[in-house]
């Protein structure tokens, strides 16, 4: 069962250590592609618009067919990582040959780790045409999204995993807690009715969401189920496949996602034990519909209690400020700029970081949706926190 893959299977023994950060670029993809794993069965199943390869791996040799692919979405690498980690698992000639054998006489898997490399190589959501693949199934201008269509309707697979990051706002309604993965068996029509292969794919999602509540309890959100008809998931769900959207959230802490790909490695496990050996079925309904639908009441940081002095008024108030990651191409690091998210009560919100400001002083004015120009000081005059146009320094 999930619970077992936990406690017995060591990550770490499989995971792909070349990788360490979420901005890692193509060049290492192929890199691990033709050195540690090219005596696998790759397939390059076309090019994207900058003329980079996209690729497909199959394991297993079973009747049961799943389709796995990430980072459609450029910045959005963490999947892509636990792809690698879960090749590792699976091509490993030692450890778990039980779990290994029953999964893959059972089921072949295809994985296609990044269909956006375009996207990836500038960690942009969207390809070199700037356009969202995922909002390309109808269109098909992308060469990715054909490509991607393409591989559905020639292996037509029972089971189809979206994987996504999402916003590291996310958090869950009554504990705020960041949201560490997020699932959906997406919809295939307006009225969000459930079909038979939403229904394996909503008793599937009940399976990961068991195993992962053992390793983040309470940090497992459901994902915003509105229909959206030019989306990959929505359409291949509309076609038979039991689609599972999986997006890797945010855990404080956790700056590079190195933990969050974890979660996806177990999340995909336990999601291929349970379809192996059939487990899912016995799940009820009832159970997705209880994981919490995420909202957003998070800050990445919250100043509580400012005192404001404005001419000869004063006033107390809570700053909560995000930012937006800045990335720079040639040493492939990110900046963050941060901005004024929100002023006046906030005691309804959580944050990455949060600041009591009760007996600090507040120098430079907050002002709503622009950049933090704003500095902390204690009575001694000494700086303790500091945006300067938008950078911490
Ligand atoms: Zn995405």
């Amino acid at each position: 069962m999930s619970s077992s893959i936990i406690h017995q299977i060591d990550w770490k023994q499989f995971c792909q250590t070349k990788i360490t950060n979420k901005t890692f670029g193509f060049s290492l993809v192929d890199e691990i592609i033709n050195s540690d794993l090219v005596h696998l069965d790759w397939e390059t199943l076309g090019f994207s618009f900058e003329d980079l390869p996209i690729r497909m791996v199959k394991i297993g040799r079973g009747k049961i067919k799943i389709l796995l692919w990430s980072q459609m979405h450029g910045d959005e690498p963490t999947a892509t990582a636990a792809i690698f980690d879960l090749i590792n698992f699976f091509t490993d000639a030692i450890h778990h040959q039980e779990l290994k054998n029953n999964i893959l006489t059972s089921c072949t898997l295809y994985f296609i780790p990044v269909i956006n490399p375009d996207g990836m190589e500038k960690f942009t959501r969207r390809n070199a045409q700037q356009i969202d693949i995922n909002r390309d199934f109808l269109a098909q201008q992308s060469p990715e999204g054909k490509i991607l269509r393409t591989i559905r309707e020639k292996i037509k697979p029972n089971f189809a995993f979206n994987l996504h990051d999402q916003d590291s706002l996310y958090s869950i309604p009554k504990s705020k807690k960041t949201v560490a993965i997020s699932l959906l068996a997406p919809a295939f029509d307006e009225t969000l009715a459930v079909n038979w292969n939403r229904e394996q794919a909503i008793k599937v999602i009940i399976c990961i969401n068991e195993a992962l509540q053992k390793l983040v309890p309470q940090q497992v959100g459901r994902f915003n189920d509105e229909f959206e008809p030019r989306a990959f998931g929505d359409n291949f769900q509309k076609a038979g496949a039991a689609t599972i959207l999986i997006e890797s959230g945010s855990l404080i802490n956790d700056p590079e996602k190195q933990e969050i790909r974890k979660l996806n490695f177990y999340a995909l496990l336990s999601a291929l034990e349970v379809i192996s050996n059939q487990t899912y079925q016995e799940k009820d309904l009832i159970n997705y519909f209880m994981i919490p639908v995420q909202k957003k009441e998070l800050f990445h940081v919250l100043l509580k209690n400012c005192s404001i002095q404005n001419s000869d008024k004063s006033y107390k108030i809570d700053i909560g400020l995000n930012y937006t990651d800045i990335f720079d191409q040639k040493t492939r690091t990110l900046q963050k700029h941060y901005q004024v998210a929100d002023i006046g009560n906030l005691s309804n919100y959580n944050a990455f970081e949060t600041i009591d400001a009760t007996s600090l002083i507040l120098i430079g004015e907050p002002k709503f949706e622009q950049i933090a120009n704003l500095e902390l000081k204690n009575t001694n005059h000494q700086t303790i926190i500091w945006w300067k146009a938008g950078i911490r320094v």
